[in-house]
């Protein structure tokens, strides 16, 4: 599996652009691509979609974390792309897609399809994905408004959880980590240099461009 960071509030490819926002690619061989956010604007997404060799037209599911500008700004562009996406949305956002196969994810676990599920919508607010790999669960986020340690708990019931990539937000009890190998604090964490210090040799610097192989 192959996780591509499409837009961050911070740049690690030259030619992409940096934005406050979150957005990422999901490959593998078995699932259809999958998009999870899209930023916060369509122009600097679909910039850093074309720079990645990412065709919009060939995404086939579009998951949403949560109802914020830095993370749906992108989806009304993407949807002008692409006519058939599947869109896998937390119930709290409330925008109607007619003609569209819509999931409504609620408080459940969802399986979104082999190897991919959502946490459910925690806190009534925001889904982060579970990726199930050979190594355990690796665990995608948009902002982690719900309690770090919720997520990480309901991404747990796929398995092992043993790494992370997205927005932690304020998040800064560091033991909830303790047991994860791999690490990427993106877009609106607000304790990077801390988590990058203390997880040194497991954490690294996130940023579009940014290709985690699985
Ligand atoms: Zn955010
Ligand atoms: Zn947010």
């Amino acid at each position: 599996m192959k996780v591509t960071v499409i837009y961050d509030n911070e740049v690690k490819k030259k030619g992409l652009r940096a934005g406050w926002g979150f957005s990422a690619l999901i490959e593998s061989e078995k699932a259809p691509r999958i998009l999870f956010d899209t930023g916060a604007d369509g122009p600097t997404l679909l910039h850093n979609m074309n720079e990645l060799n990412i065709d919009p037209k060939n995404i086939a599911i579009t998951v949403i974390s949560h109802a914020h500008y830095d993370h749906t700004g992108g989806l009304s562009e993407v949807l002008k792309q692409n006519e058939t996406a599947e869109l896998y949305l937390p119930s709290s956002f409330r925008t109607a897609f007619p003609s569209r196969k819509v999931t409504i994810v609620g408080e459940d676990t969802v399986q979104i399809c082999e190897n991919v599920f959502s946490t459910g919508e925690l806190e009534g607010v925001e889904q982060a994905l579970a990726l199930k790999t050979e190594k355990g669960i690796f665990v995608v986020t948009g902002c982690a408004h719900p309690r770090m340690q919720g997520i990480l708990e309901a991404a747990s019931k796929f398995g092992k959880v043993y790494g992370i990539v997205g927005g932690f937000h304020g998040f800064h009890d560091f033991r909830v980590f303790e047991g994860l190998s791999l690490i990427y604090p993106c877009h609106c964490t607000q304790h990077k240099k801390d988590i990058l210090d203390l997880f040194a040799g497991k954490a690294s610097e996130c940023g579009a461009g940014l290709v985690i192989e699985l």
